[in-house]
């Protein structure tokens, strides 16, 4: 993945960016986007690795870890190209969602697991792979979707159930080029998620007409698009009226690959700083030499690893859905893994960019990365849930589960390791009892992920990281910026930890 090769394939997806062909030359609608080939180059490894519906093709649930194991492979990819990933992760999102369509699913499980990439506007059975989107947002909400005003009319029943007309609009759809899509529209019983494939099954056309690509501040090898429904045969997945809890099966997922993406973004990030300024002289030293570069450096590693410790627990939880502590910590880590690592993401990515001066700023060559890097920060955060959805959403999951207990049990084997950290995971309980109002839900998920990260690096890293994470993040001794680790910091050992060999 990180080869010169793959690396032309990335630049080029993204200085030759995705280009709607809404009418053919006699004035039809042809509805297509055309990509640069290293985009489709792109989305051929990512699928032959497996980081879209693999984990969820028998072989490889047998084994146990295929989710940590496509984790790993998806932090690993978004370090060479965040944006085809979006198709990737919607497509790999999209299966706990998709079954409960039986027959929608064992026609398409197949080519969803599959490893091959298939970017044909064909019907899906004589695909070797298919890809798959989602169309929640419309223009007057994202958050609220029960505010959706894209209209389903019931057109009887088939081999795949329940069947619809659907009339509205959706203001983000991401990789419109997707093979099918999950959707909410309003039928007589409420918001309703909906199968909405491209090409029907008699092989015409459905009626989805893209209407614009967004001109967004980065994701730029990714198309994102505006699109109206003309009387769209869509088919109906779960319930009638349950279409919010319905979709956001799906949207767990892609919430657990915006933790992922970040983390890896961070990772990458911290090691061009770590490379750049091991080579750059300043003051009659390399930069890494000065003391403190050394702290900035030292902070960002701490920050790394804490991101990447927890994004991997999390999508740990989904190797093992039949214990109740994994489902517990699926639901709570979720939007406390999305908030937290993604929230932290932007700044990471800015002092990571400092790190490189004014070359950091700028797009040519290779460190010209960082400023991609930097321009997909944000969108982890505002994508499947803002910050502060995230952060009421966790709300809602103490609410629901026995949260606090299964938080404790979580964070038991790291008891005794700092004060700080003991003084935390004992005040989470009563905090978690007294969660009744909104307005504390931010200070709630940052402790509950800090109280979280320190536990996990507690049981898997030196003690001079996680003693230095709990005296910075939790007992205090830490500024409002990253590089202000307290005196006496042992940044010689973090550094050599965080330095690729
Ligand atoms: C590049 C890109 C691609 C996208 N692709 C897709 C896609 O493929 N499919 C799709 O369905 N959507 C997609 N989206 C849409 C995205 O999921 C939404 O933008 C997001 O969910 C927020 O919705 P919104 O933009 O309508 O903002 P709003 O819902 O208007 O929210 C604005 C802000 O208000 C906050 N807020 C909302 N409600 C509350 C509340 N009750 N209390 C406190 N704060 C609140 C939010 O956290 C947010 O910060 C995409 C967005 C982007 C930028």
């Amino acid at each position: 993945m990180g080869s010169a090769d793959m690396q032309t394939h990335a630049r080029l997806a993204n200085v030759f960016t995705p280009q709607l062909k809404s009418h053919d030359r006699f004035g039809r609608r042809v509805d297509q986007v055309e990509f640069h080939p290293s985009y489709h180059a792109l989305m051929t490894e990512a699928t032959a690795a497996g980081l879209h519906g693999t984990p969820f093709a028998e072989a490889e649930k047998a084994t146990g870890h295929a989710h940590v194991k496509r984790a790993a492979g998806f932090m690993l990819f978004t370090e060479l190209e965040p944006s085809v990933l979006c198709p990737i992760s919607m497509t790999y999102a999209v299966t706990p969602a998709l079954q409960d369509n039986a027959a929608i699913y064992r026609d398409w499980a197949p080519q969803l697991t599959s490893r091959a990439y298939d970017p044909a506007l064909s019907l899906w059975k004589g695909k070797p792979g298919v890809t798959m989107g989602m169309g929640m947002t419309e223009k007057q909400g994202g958050s609220d979707v029960r505010a959706n005003t894209t209209q389903a009319v019931a057109d009887g029943q088939d081999a795949w159930g329940k069947r619809y007309l659907v009339t509205g609009h959706k203001w983000f759809m991401s990789a419109p080029m997707c093979d099918a899509f999950l959707i909410l529209a309003q039928t007589p019983a409420g918001v309703s998620c909906l199968f909405l494939p491209r090409v029907l099954p008699d092989g015409t056309v459905n009626a989805i007409h893209i209407q614009r690509l967004k001109d967004k501040l980065g994701n730029k090898a990714n198309a994102s698009s505006e699109v109206e429904f003309v009387d769209a045969t869509a088919w109906l997945v779960g319930d009638e009226g349950r279409g919010v809890p319905q979709i956001l099966e799906m949207g767990t997922m892609t919430r657990l690959d915006c933790a992922l993406g970040t983390s890896g973004l961070m990772r990458q990030s911290l090691a061009i700083a770590l490379h750049h300024t091991a080579q750059r002289q300043a003051f009659g030293k390399p930069l890494i030499a000065q003391p403190l570069m050394r702290n900035v450096l030292a902070d960002l590693a701490l920050e790394s690893e804490a991101a990447c410790m927890l994004a991997l627990r999390l999508a740990r939880a989904f190797d093992r859905p039949d214990d109740a502590h994994e489902r517990a910590m699926a639901r709570l880590l979720t939007p406390v893994a999305k908030f937290w690592i993604c929230k932290r993401g932007s700044h990471f990515a800015q002092e990571a960019m400092e790190c490189l001066g004014g070359n950091g700023y700028v797009e040519e060559g290779g460190e010209g990365v960082m400023a991609r890097i930097y321009r997909e920060m944000p969108l982890n955060s505002i994508w499947e849930g803002a910050g502060n959805i995230m952060a009421i959403d966790l709300l809602r999951a103490l609410r629901k589960s026995d949260a606090a207990a299964a938080l404790a049990h979580e964070c038991a084997p790291a008891r005794g390791t700092h004060a700080a950290l003991d003084r935390l995971i004992a005040a989470l309980p009563t905090r978690i009892e007294a969660a009744d109002s909104e307005i504390g839900a931010r200070r709630l998920a940052q402790d509950i992920a800090l109280a979280l990260q320190a536990s996990l690096l507690a049981q898997s890293a030196p003690g001079y990281v996680v003693g230095t994470f709990c005296a910075s993040r939790l007992a205090g001794d830490w500024g409002h910026v990253f590089g202000t680790l307290g005196a006496g910091t042992d940044v010689d050992a973090i550094i050599k930890r965080a330095q690729p060999t």
